[in-house]
């Protein structure tokens, strides 16, 4: 059964009364209304959400390794119905993603979402790290660097945590001593292949400037049979303007020849900025609409990324390019088609990365500031107000009318 708006609005006002804490405690009480609320991936696969353009993707980051928040975050967009999960290409942190997935699956029988990989042909903006050694800063700095980390990774009169940095690269122009350093690296491709072996990794991205096919054959020839049993292959690019659909072309080339599942291209509109505000979003949705209409792009979904929060869909649906489709009964079930490649809506979905972890990051740093490495199903009211926080971005692409609650 699809998830209705009034199932969603009804969780919302719902979980807005039981955030009267007096009302409520343990986490029974947190099972018992995810139970009564129908979560959309309760009946759907993550295909027919391709298909229908309804997909959700959690973006945890190429670069995120903190595993205590990847795992906590694995948890809550799960149980808000997300169709994937994307991190990196570590093992630890698979392992986190996949732990937080079974977690939700134990409070609540929810369908599995996929686990992607993420890793790069060359160098990328998201497989970077900040650096500096807070010995050589002037004792007087005000530290702005500090000020305007998104993911709280530089220490309080400390450096960076290597694990919380993504990559942003906000920290680099504020510094006013040019203190900091971006350390860029390249994903090996035999641990990738290692890891795409592994039967809980479902999908791997690969990041790419599009503009080098040299670099990107280079990684998928080293890939070799290792995408065999994959669900889904994702190419993460930029906008290349008059060179987007030969460069689209190009890759496509490369791979055809090795592609046993479905594909598909996210359209990198505006990198790591969904949490910065509403304007953020323009690039992507500017990306869909030129491919949305460009008749002899190759096969495959699209999906939006980079710089998308709650305002995406909003612009989507202006752009006529928010489009739900129905699907048959029958395709009910996660199994890939003799027929691939047929979607059939416009855009098959949006990835939310900075804003996503945003919303849920301030519930799980007050988590963890008093109690350490906790599991957030431990802590009841936090877990409903993530589950609140998640519900109603995903709920911008899974519903059409959905509001985000005011808290
Ligand atoms: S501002 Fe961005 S690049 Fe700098 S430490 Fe924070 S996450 Fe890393
Ligand atoms: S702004 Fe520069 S000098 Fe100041 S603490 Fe940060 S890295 Fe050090």
């Amino acid at each position: 059964m699809a998830l209705s708006f009034t199932c969603y609005a009804s969780l919302i006002t719902k979980s807005q009364d039981q955030l009267n804490y007096s009302k409520y405690n343990g986490v029974e009480k947190v099972k018992s209304i995810i139970k009564k609320t129908v979560i959309p991936s309760v009946s759907y696969s993550p295909v027919e959400s391709l298909q229908k353009g309804n997909w959700v993707k959690l973006i945890c980051g190429a670069s995120f390794e903190d595993l205590v928040d990847i795992r906590n975050l694995s948890l809550v967009y799960t149980l808000a119905g997300v169709d994937c999960i994307d991190c990196a290409a570590e093992a630890s942190v698979v392992n986190a993603v996949n732990e937080g997935i079974e977690a939700a699956r134990a409070l609540v029988p929810i369908r599995r979402p996929w686990v992607m990989i993420s890793v790069n042909d060359d160098e990328d903006l998201h497989f970077r790290k900040a650096e500096f050694d807070p010995d050589d800063c002037p004792q007087d700095c005000t530290r702005p660097c500090e000020k305007v980390c998104p993911a709280n990774a530089i220490l309080q009169k400390g450096g960076v945590l290597a694990e919380r940095c993504y990559g942003c690269g906000r920290c680099l122009p504020v510094c006013p001593y040019d203190k900091i350093r971006a350390i860029t690296y390249v994903r090996d491709v035999t641990a990738t292949a290692e890891l795409l072996d592994r039967d809980d990794v479902d999908a791997i991205e690969i990041h790419t400037s599009g503009r080098e096919p040299s670099v990107f054959k280079e990684l998928w020839s080293g890939l070799g049979n290792s995408t065999t049993n994959l669900k889904l292959i994702a190419v993460s690019f930029p906008d290349l303007r008059d060179s987007t659909i030969s460069a689209m072309k190009a890759m496509y080339a490369i791979m055809e020849a090795n592609i046993q599942c479905f594909n598909l291209w996210q359209l990198d509109g505006r990198p790591m900025s969904g949490d910065i505000g509403r304007g953020a979003t323009r690039n992507a949705i500017a990306f869909a609409r030129k491919l949305a209409s460009a008749g002899d792009k190759p096969k495959g979904f699209l999906q939006l990324a980079g710089g998308t929060n709650d305002h995406t869909v909003e612009g989507l649906k202006k752009e006529g390019l928010f489009q739900m489709t129905t699907v048959h009964e029958a395709s009910r079930y996660e199994t890939i088609p003799s027929s691939l490649h047929s979607p059939n809506a416009l855009i098959a979905g949006v990835a939310f990365g900075g804003y996503a972890r945003k919303i849920v990051g301030r519930v799980l740093s007050s988590v963890q500031s008093h109690h350490g490495l906790a599991r957030v199903e431990d802590f009841p009211e936090q877990l409903l107000q993530a589950i609140i926080e998640s519900l109603a971005l995903v709920g911008t692409v899974k519903c059409y009318n959905i509001q985000k609650p005011s808290t």
